[in-house]
């Protein structure tokens, strides 16, 4: 039911650094970066989805 964890591993947000956040007309959009590599997608607090980039 929470969805503060990443969808992927189960890490909790709270553990993770804000990498970014901005402003946008729905509210605030921050975007963290999980220890499994997932970009995760925040809108006023709520993830509503992830970004797999991956970099290595
Ligand atoms: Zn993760």
């Amino acid at each position: 039911m929470p969805d503060h964890e990443c969808p992927s591993c189960g890490c909790p947000l709270a553990e993770l650094l804000a990498e970014s956040s901005h402003v946008v007309s729905d509210g605030r959009v921050a975007y963290r970066r999980c220890v499994c590599g997932k970009w995760l997608v925040e809108i006023n607090g709520s993830l509503v989805g992830t970004a797999g980039l991956r970099s290595a």
